[in-house]
């Protein structure tokens, strides 16, 4: 049995980390694992303009420690009102990386997104023409659709439709939760990804209700059946490089997940590349973990390789029950109180 593991250090290519006082207590849980992150723009405002990204960048880089070498990959949140001009000033800012389409009402502080795809024509087409990535919360949010067939219907109504107005446009479907967008992103083009959380490659929809109701286990896009999941796991260990890591830790405070209206997201980022490595070495794949944590994902943006590398032993270890987050909350990560087989060495946390 293999005792450690070193790898690239990775990136992850999808992250909430909030904004203000809880900064400091979760941004450096990435920063030690991850060499880059790609930062989620729906802030309340959302993070919509070049200037706003440098703000909220800066921001970030006061929570990362002292001596922790990390770099935010920003991104702006795409509203009906966006245009190409936005687009080139993006390209230019050098520090924003993509641009995310949340369709109105689709998740947390998703109510200024997108209502129309058609309504960002001019951005998506500027996009295609500059390599900027576009980033999908592929989920329709009409209410008459099911909440376990939004993301497939959102392949057929909007992301077929629109990948084929856009025949250059380069596109991560974001978390993806199903068969069919595993299948979606095997059989397109090299323009087309998907990033891949721990909670969708770990869990069934069974662990919203074991026992009784687990808010913690309640993330968007929801879990799925467990046929869904042996689908994402078989796409995530098969090698395609167009599969990689995209945490989508998502923390909220305590008080607001335990509620009788609880907040959709986990929090996985205090041990981001460990489940990972815990997941693809039940699926016998772990010499494919690198690929997927290190190497895909900056393949797919065009940026070089991280250089420095991260060690993980394996040294069993138990999840904290909570977390400080900000000055009077708590926050419950994934997992709380449960033992995780591998441990970063040097972490914080050994
Ligand atoms: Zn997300």
């Amino acid at each position: 049995m293999m005792k450690q593991l070193t790898l690239t250090r990775p990136d992850d290519w999808h992250l909430h980390v909030r904004d203000g006082a809880v900064l400091k207590d979760v941004v450096p849980h990435t920063a030690e694992r991850f060499g880059r992150a790609i930062i989620m723009p729906n802030l309340q405002p959302p993070c919509c303009t070049v200037d706003d990204a440098v703000h909220y960048r800066q921001r970030i880089l006061e929570a990362v420690p002292e001596g922790v070498q990390f770099e935010p990959q920003m991104v702006l949140y795409a509203r009906d009102n966006m245009t190409a001009d936005d687009i080139y000033a993006a390209a230019d800012s050098n520090i924003v990386r993509a641009v995310k389409l949340y369709p109105a009402g689709a998740t947390t502080n998703s109510d200024s997104g997108v209502t129309d795809i058609r309504n960002i024509d001019q951005a998506l087409a500027a996009m295609q023409e500059v390599g900027m990535p576009l980033l999908v919360h592929g989920e329709v949010t009409d209410a008459d659709i099911d909440v376990f067939d939004r993301e497939a219907m959102f392949i057929e109504r909007i992301l077929k439709p629109t990948v084929e107005r856009f025949p250059e446009l380069k596109v991560v479907f974001e978390h993806i939760t199903t068969a069919q967008a595993a299948e979606f992103v095997q059989g397109a083009d090299d323009r087309i990804a998907a990033t891949m959380t721990v909670q969708h490659l770990l869990l069934n929809r069974n662990a919203i209700f074991e026992g009784g109701l687990r808010p913690h286990h309640y993330c968007l896009p929801v879990l799925k059946r467990e046929r869904h999941r042996e689908a994402l796991l078989a796409a995530a260990t098969s090698g395609n490089p167009r599969f990689f890591l995209g945490t989508d830790s998502a923390p909220h405070p305590q008080g607001k997940k335990e509620s009788a209206c609880g907040c959709a997201g986990i929090y996985t980022a205090f041990a981001g590349i460990e489940f990972y490595a815990e997941i693809f070495e039940q699926a016998g794949a772990l010499d494919k973990l690198e690929a997927f944590a290190s190497f895909n994902g900056p393949r797919f943006y065009g940026l070089p390789v991280n250089e420095e590398s991260i060690t993980l032993v394996r040294e069993p270890w138990t999840i904290p029950d909570s977390f400080a987050f900000g000055d009077n909350e708590r926050l419950v990560p994934l997992r709380a109180g449960e033992t995780l087989q591998w441990r970063l060495q040097g972490s914080a946390s050994e």
